[in-house]
């Protein structure tokens, strides 16, 4: 592929992977130093029961200020961390900031709500990620039961036994652990049976297809009904009109998050919009404040 692109452009054009790479170097060398410049922050995403609007809990997602590259998606630099190493550092810092911050919304409130933190799977191979949930539920006096670990189907394919030990760890505690972006992996559904998953997270690409597409439907209406049987809950990602709205109750699917309820959003503004440093529920707006 390099040689290909190298034949067919001039020579002082750099190709495409060589750029690529270059960002990828200055990016790592950048990583090192984020968690101490405190350029790394959480966004707050609601996740919203889908008969009434009610806020159940919310995901933490990374952010990144980088000093002259400015705010940085996850997209953008993950994979970079993962590949380096330096996730698992960051997976603590943002365990640590998500339990702290769900301690401060929970404050004084009647229904508690919980948090979800997104986890790399290099966390779990390094053996780093229960030492360092339990850490962080220590320092902040975070509840397991506030705490929701989500994970992805690759990791759970590889089925070795120290996956499945450290997840049973986990679980034993009393946090819960999430399957997400369920439906895009290679789906090989008895691992479902094989570890202690307590939630499913519908991708983004089936939900937005649901009013659209009858045999993406169809998949939906199928995963929640499995979901059901085996004692799952399911939580519809990227929610964005009222029609999916519609079809996931029918389907059988009560928690949703997406835009059609919000927008991530900073620690300050989602209290504000949910009253949570005040301790009673407010019925979200219907309309997405910027990020
Ligand atoms: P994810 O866990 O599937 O998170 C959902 C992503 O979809 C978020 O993107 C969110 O902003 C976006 N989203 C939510 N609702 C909607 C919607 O209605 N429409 C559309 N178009 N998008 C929606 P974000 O924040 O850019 O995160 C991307 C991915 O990065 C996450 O996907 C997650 O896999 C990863 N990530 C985020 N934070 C962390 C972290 O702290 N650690 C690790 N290891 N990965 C993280
Ligand atoms: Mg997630
Ligand atoms: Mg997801
Ligand atoms: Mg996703």
């Amino acid at each position: 592929e390099a040689k290909r692109n190298g034949r067919n452009k001039a020579q002082f054009y750099r190709p495409e992977f060589s750029q690529k790479t270059q960002e990828k170097v200055v990016l790592g060398q950048a990583l090192r130093q984020a968690i101490d410049h405190r350029e790394f922050s959480l966004v707050f995403q609601p996740k919203c029961r889908l008969g009434n609007g009610h806020l159940v809990g919310v995901e933490a997602l990374l952010r990144w200020r980088h000093p002259t590259l400015g705010l940085l998606l996850p997209d953008r630099f993950i994979r970079v961390a993962e590949h380096s190493g330096q996730i698992v550092e960051i997976g603590r810092w943002v365990l640590e900031s998500a339990c702290k911050a769900i301690v401060r919304f929970n404050k004084n409130r009647a229904h508690p709500i919980t948090v979800a933190v997104n986890i790399s799977p290099k966390q779990i191979t390094t053996g780093a990620l229960t030492g360092h949930i339990r850490q962080a539920l220590e320092a902040s006096g975070c509840r397991p039961a506030w705490l929701e670990i989500e994970i992805t189907e690759g990791i759970l394919l590889q089925d070795s036994k120290s996956v499945q030990e450290t997840l049973s760890t986990i679980s034993s505690m009393g946090v819960s652990i999430a399957v997400d972006d369920f439906g895009t992996g290679h789906s090989a559904l008895a691992y479902i049976d094989r570890f202690p998953i307590n939630v499913v997270k519908i991708d983004r690409s089936f939900t937005m297809s649901i009013d659209r597409d009858r045999r993406k439907a169809a998949l939906v209406r199928a995963f929640v009904s499995l979901a059901d049987a085996l004692d799952l809950s399911v939580v519809a990602e990227g929610v964005e009109n009222s029609e999916q709205v519609r079809l996931l109750r029918r389907f059988g699917c009560e928690i949703g998050q997406g835009y059609f309820y919000s927008k991530p959003m900073s620690a300050p503004a989602l209290a504000r919009r949910y009253g949570l440093l005040r301790g009673r529920a407010v019925r979200p707006r219907r309309t997405a404040p910027p990020e």
